[in-house]
């Protein structure tokens, strides 16, 4: 069951006096209880998507056209106003990077009771007892004492268990998840996404992870969406697309993984288009070994190349097969 669906999203830049498009037709939906990874290089759509879904999109972009569903509502007709009743009570955000994301001024424990205080109108003991529950929900040791202490008596893991515990707190039933363990050495990055995987099992939590990395994909995420300049260009489950990869851009990604290429590794020549590189066809084709006359001319379309597989490749070549 979806519980959230981004149904062809639009946005742009005004930059001076052009309108750059930045994503394009973007459509995904996040089912109950499970993990959407959207994977992509940086400067893709990927945290641009994300961020349309809490209003929380820079000044100088504007979504022209698109649905954000939720609950029934588009949450793209509400107001920044309205919009305060969903972030962080219902639609909860764990930011890239955990050190900059409290407030040192403040003990942690006093930034969560803020937090129970606007979203659960929970003061006093009550709140107390709810953060020690959120606390110990997220395995941080000593949760009574560790409320007391500031951000900076934290390690970067604790920090972000801090941050995902404020999420719970709130009961949150989707944690968008922006890149959650690039600022973390790679023993803590397991800990955190074992501890979203169990708050995804435990609480039916459904999580929308923002990552480059294809390993980390690979062991959490249930339903995979590769963004590739400002376009999804395949979406498939994590086995399906593991096992079978269409899109010449998910296999290079791939390709390039230690695990999948023991003897070299690969790398994608060339750099992903900025706004301003206009590239007639699939934005893909300077970069694409395939690469093709019709590819340069048109773009691909998302279709689907099995009943829960789709691809936007003109190798597919059943074009008119709509997803
Ligand atoms: Fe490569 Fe053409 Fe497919 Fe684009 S449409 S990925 S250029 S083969």
């Amino acid at each position: 069951m979806s519980i959230l669906e981004v149904k062809n999203l639009n946005l742009g830049f005004q930059c001076e006096d052009i309108f750059r498009q930045a994503l394009y037709d973007v459509n995904f939906s996040l089912e109950k209880g499970k993990m959407l990874a959207i994977v992509g290089e940086s400067g893709c759509g990927k945290t641009m998507s994300a961020m349309s879904i809490l209003n929380l999109i820079p000044k100088t972009a504007k979504i022209t056209s698109g649905k954000i569903i939720f609950q029934k509502e588009d949450l793209l007709k509400k107001s920044q106003k309205e919009m305060q009743n969903f972030r962080g009570s219902k639609i909860a955000l764990i930011p890239q990077d955990p050190m900059t994301s409290l407030n040192p001024l403040y003990t942690v424990g006093d930034q969560l009771f803020e937090i129970l205080k606007i979203h659960q109108n929970l003061q006093g003991d009550e709140a107390v007892k709810k953060a020690i529950e959120a606390f110990e929900a997220v395995q941080i040791p000593s949760a009574k004492t560790r409320l007391k202490n500031y951000p900076h008596e934290f390690s970067g893991g604790m920090k972000q268990r801090a941050i995902i515990a404020m999420a719970l707190a709130c009961n949150a039933e989707i944690l968008i998840a922006d890149e959650p363990t690039t600022a973390l050495d790679v023993t803590i990055q397991a800990q955190i996404m074992k501890l979203l995987n169990e708050i995804k099992i435990n609480n039916k939590t459904s999580i929308l992870l923002i990552t480059h990395d294809l390993a980390l994909v690979s062991e959490n995420a249930d339903d995979i969406a590769v963004m590739y300049a400002g376009r999804i260009i395949e979406q498939a489950p994590n086995k399906e697309f593991f096992s079978n990869p269409n899109h010449p851009y998910s296999k290079a990604l791939l390709n390039s993984l230690p695990a999948n290429n023991k003897e070299k590794l690969q790398t994608i020549e060339g750099q992903p288009p900025t706004l301003s590189q206009e590239i007639n066809g699939c934005k893909f084709h300077p970069r694409c070994k395939n690469c093709m006359k019709i590819c340069t001319q048109k773009i691909p379309k998302l279709i689907k190349i099995n009943t829960i597989h789709s691809s936007a490749c003109f190798l597919n070549n059943s074009e008119d097969l709509p997803v």
